[in-house]
C-alpha cells in the first residue's frame, strides 16, 4: 500500500531524512514513534507531499507520489491526516466542515454530503453537533471532527500526527477510543504518537527513527518489551 524507498529529504544543509525505508500494508496499523526531531511529522508531510522530497521514491496506492507528474490533488483524495491541531473551519459549522471537501471535489451532492455528515458524527460520538460551531466544543471534540472530516473523502489511509498531544488529558482517551474503532474496522494507518499504551493495544506493528533514519522496527511487544537497539532502549526508557 505505502512503500517509501531511501527517502531523503533536506531542508537546507539540515539533514532531516537520511534513506528512509518504510513499508505499510494493506488494513496495517503502523505507529511510529522516535525523538523530538527525528523526522517523523516530515515522513509523514513526505507521504502526501506536503514536503517534496529531495530524493527517493514513495508510492501509494501504486501513484509514485515522489514524481512532480503526479496529479497530488487526486492522491490526496486517498490519504486523509488529522494533525495535532485540527485545523477545522472556525466560520462554519461542524456540519459544513464534514461537508465541504466532498462537495467541493463533485464527490457528492450537498444532500449526500449532509448525510454522510450525521454518520460519520455519530461514529465519533459527536451526532448532536451537526450544526454546532467548532468554537463551542473541547479540544477533544474538535479532533474528533476532524477524524471525521478527512473520514469524509473516504481515503484508504489515514495519517495521524500526534493526534492527541494538544488535548487536556481528559480529552485524550475519546479520541483515541475514535483511532481504535477505525483501526478495528480495517482502515490503513500512519500514527505518529507518544501514547505508549494505543500503541501496544492497536499497532501491528512500530517503527522506531532516530536522527533521520529507521533505527529499529517489529511488533510492538517485541520493540517495547525486547528493543535490540540502544537508541530504541535510551527513548523509551524516557518515555515510558
Ligand atoms: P517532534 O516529535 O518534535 O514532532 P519530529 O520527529 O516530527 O519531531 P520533524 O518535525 O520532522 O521532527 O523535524 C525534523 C527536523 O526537520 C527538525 O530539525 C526541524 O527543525 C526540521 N524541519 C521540519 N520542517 C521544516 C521546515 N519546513 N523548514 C525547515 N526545517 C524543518
Ligand atoms: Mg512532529
Amino acid at each position: 500500500k505505502v512503500d517509501v524507498t531511501n527517502l531523503k529529504k533536506n531542508f537546507g544543509d539540515n539533514h532531516v531524512l537520511k534513506g528512509v525505508n518504510f513499508k505499510v500494508a494493506d488494513n496495517e496499523v503502523v505507529v511510529l514513534i522516535g525523538p523530538s526531531g527525528s523526522g517523523k511529522s516530515t515522513l509523514l508531510r513526505c507521504l502526501n507531499r506536503l514536503e517534496s522530497p529531495t530524493s527517493g521514491k514513495i508510492i501509494i496506492d501504486g501513484r509514485d507520489i515522489s514524481d512532480p507528474k503526479t496529479d497530488i490533488d487526486l492522491a490526496r483524495q486517498n490519504i486523509g491526516m488529522v494533525f495535532q491541531h485540527f485545523n477545522l473551519f472556525n466560520n462554519l459549522t461542524v456540519g459544513e466542515n464534514i461537508e465541504l471537501a466532498p462537495v467541493e471535489l463533485g464527490k457528492l451532492s450537498k444532500e449526500e454530503a449532509a448525510q454522510q455528515g450525521k454518520k460519520l458524527l455519530k461514529a465519533v460520538g459527536l451526532e448532536d453537533k451537526f450544526s454546532a460551531m467548532p468554537q463551542s466544543l473541547s479540544g477533544g471534540q474538535k479532533q474528533r471532527v476532524a477524524i471525521a472530516r478527512a473520514l469524509a473523502m473516504k481515503p484508504d489511509i489515514m495519517l495521524f500526527d500526534e493526534p492527541t498531544s494538544a488535548l487536556d488529558p481528559e480529552m485524550v482517551g475519546d479520541v483515541l477510543e475514535v483511532m481504535k474503532k477505525l483501526a478495528k474496522e480495517g482502515m490503513t494507518m500512519v500514527v505518529v504518537t507518544h501514547e505508549m499504551g494505543f500503541a501496544k493495544e492497536v499497532a501491528d506493528r512500530v517503527v522506531f527513527m532516530a536522527d533521520g533514519k529507521v533505527v529499529e522496527e517489529g511488533q510492538p511487544e517485541q520493540v517495547f518489551d525486547h528493543p535490540q537497539n540502544v537508541r530504541t532502549k535510551a527513548f523509551l526508557d524516557k518515555v515510558i
